[in-house]
């Protein structure tokens, strides 16, 4: 597996590729999806590279607890006062294709589950 700042996230981190930026500060990122799911789809990164939720540490725990707050934040920046999803992917089976965790915050319409 690549090492996390090679993903095409850590590209974006770095402003080696562009992305429509919504949200950034110390320690995180949040961006529009290329190919958005709903009529709001962001993703919400750590600026440090960790993989995904089975390689967090214990000092990944503030960081965490951070983005969740920001999700939070990001979704009533974007009006979605209705609901919405915050999802993340583990692995093969979880779906993840971008190994460089990230929060998808989906909303705008009504979402169905269970996933497929
Ligand atoms: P996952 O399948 O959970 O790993 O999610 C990866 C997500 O990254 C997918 O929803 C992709 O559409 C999205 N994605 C891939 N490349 C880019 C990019 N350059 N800018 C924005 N989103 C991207």
């Amino acid at each position: 597996m690549n090492a996390p700042s090679d993903t095409i996230f850590g590209k974006i981190i770095r402003r080696e590729i562009p992305a429509n930026i919504v949200y950034e500060d110390d320690l995180c990122l949040a961006f529009r999806d290329v190919a958005p799911q709903a009529p709001v789809h962001i993703l919400l990164i750590p600026k440090k590279p960790i993989v995904n939720l089975s390689t967090l540490e214990p000092e990944d725990q503030a960081v965490l607890g951070h983005m969740m707050l920001m999700a939070s934040q990001i979704a009533a920046q974007e009006g979605l006062s209705n609901g919405y999803r915050v999802v993340t992917n583990i692995g093969e089976d979880g779906g993840q294709t971008v190994y460089h965790l990230h929060f998808h915050i989906l909303g705008g319409r009504a979402l169905s589950w269970p996933p497929g």
